[in-house]
């Protein structure tokens, strides 16, 4: 007798397994993780563990708290969504706790809200480039994916009717990153916002606004958000998170949504994580009772807009018009494009050298469904100090010369 059993092939799967593609971007964690040698991290979109409110978050979770370890409400905590909401009003928007649901980060939002409104075959409109995983999901509900151009005012909302005309097929979700664009930078503009709304409305489609960057502004005016313009509209999803101004190892986000979407969307996160983990949420709703996110977040901008500068700066001096940037004025990355002596390198055939020479960025292919932008690098700027940018950009600069050698 014995334990193992062995199997002639794989058994039958669903067809929504061809289109799941893994992400390059969490990829990329597991594989700097096993690297020995010192690497400048420009890869991940993580924020500086230094920065993180560590001693905060251990005081909070050592205080006693009742029922922290019983099951919670697949909603999330009532005294999270109470203090998500009061953290919104006191940033001056309308916020009501009948529209908030919490998630497990903003990837669950994602995932929920493509639940909702895709069937295999429906249209989603996103920008090229665009989050990987935003494109990941879609495509997990078997989403037929429509690329956008963007440029610096965001996606070019302006080309989308003759590119939805020419697809033959009008879109059931426009996702869109707005501000500080996940990988870009770039931020739309107000009038291609009001536009879209408008498209959204004539289409009959849902916009999916993913801002986890949006409160990170350091330079600018803010534009006002799609519910913003749209006060109520039920065709607006917004997918918030904490991840980028408190931490990525919370896990905690949510969503704003129509009450009656709200009712469908705890039946859809009821079937993959029911009962919502406690602990954190407690942390967090204890941490924003405090009152010191917003505290927390002024610093933020400081220290990432000193970064964008180190990183730009640092990219002029090295490079000067071998390459072009973009010029975020909030968030967390900037996207360079390889010019010059560099203009036939690819980004993808770079990567094992940067890598030997101990810097890390993601490939401009790994943004879109279509496997362009071979000559872009999407740079993450939030996670290393300025004198560790400069160091990865001569690092890069070194790996370049090696690779047109
Ligand atoms: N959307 C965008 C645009 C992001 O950049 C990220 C994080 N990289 C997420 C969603 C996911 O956020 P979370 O880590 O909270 O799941």
């Amino acid at each position: 007798m014995t334990n193992t059993l062995s199997y002639a092939s794989t058994p039958r799967l669903s067809s929504r397994v061809e289109q799941l593609h893994g992400s390059v971007i969490d990829s990329s964690t597991s594989l700097l993780a096993s690297q020995t040698h010192d690497i400048v991290r420009f890869a991940m979109g993580a924020p500086n563990a230094e920065l993180i409110p560590e001693a905060d978050f251990a005081r909070l979770f050592a205080a006693p708290s009742q029922g922290r370890f019983d099951y919670g409400a697949t909603e999330g905590e009532p005294e999270l969504i109470r203090e998500v909401a009061a953290q919104l009003h006191r940033q001056g928007l309308a916020a009501d706790p009948e529209r908030i649901l919490i998630t497990t980060g903003g990837m669950q939002g994602l995932d929920i809200a493509f639940k909702l409104l895709i069937d295999a075959g429906d249209t989603v409109v996103v920008e090229a480039p665009t989050y990987t995983n935003g494109i990941g999901t879609a495509q997990s509900y078997q989403a037929r994916i429509l690329e956008a151009p963007i440029d610096q005012d965001g996606m070019v909302v302006e080309e989308l009717p003759r590119l939805v005309a020419e697809h033959g097929q009008t879109p059931k979700a426009i996702y869109t990153v707005p501000n500080f664009q996940n990988p870009s930078g770039t931020t739309m503009s107000l009038e291609r916002r009001r536009e879209l709304l408008r498209l959204a409305e004539e289409w009959d489609a849902v916009i999916i606004d993913d801002d986890p960057y949006g409160t990170l502004r350091f330079e600018g005016e803010p534009v006002p958000s799609f519910a913003e313009l749209s006060p109520g509209n039920p065709r607006i999803i917004q997918v918030r998170t904490f991840s980028k101004v408190l931490a990525p190892g919370l896990r905690i986000g949510w969503l704003e949504l129509d009450p009656a979407l709200r009712q469908l969307a705890i039946n859809a996160k009821q079937s993959m994580d029911t009962c919502t983990g406690v602990p954190m949420q407690h942390i967090v709703a204890d941490y924003l009772a405090e009152g010191a996110l917003d505290a927390h977040i002024a610093r933020l901008r400081g220290v990432y807009r000193e970064r964008k500068y180190a990183l730009i700066n640092a990219l002029a001096d090295t490079f000067g018009e071998e390459v072009t940037t973009t010029n975020p004025e909030g968030g967390f990355f900037l996207w360079l494009t390889l010019g010059g002596r560099y203009a036939q390198v690819d980004a993808e055939e770079l990567f094992p050298i940067a890598l030997r020479h101990g810097v890390a960025y993601i490939p401009g292919p790994a943004f879109t469904a279509s496997g362009t932008f071979h000559n872009a690098l999407r740079l993450c700027f939030a996670t290393s100090s300025p004198d560790r940018i400069r160091e990865g950009v001569s690092r890069l600069h070194r790996a370049l010369e090696e690779a047109i050698a």
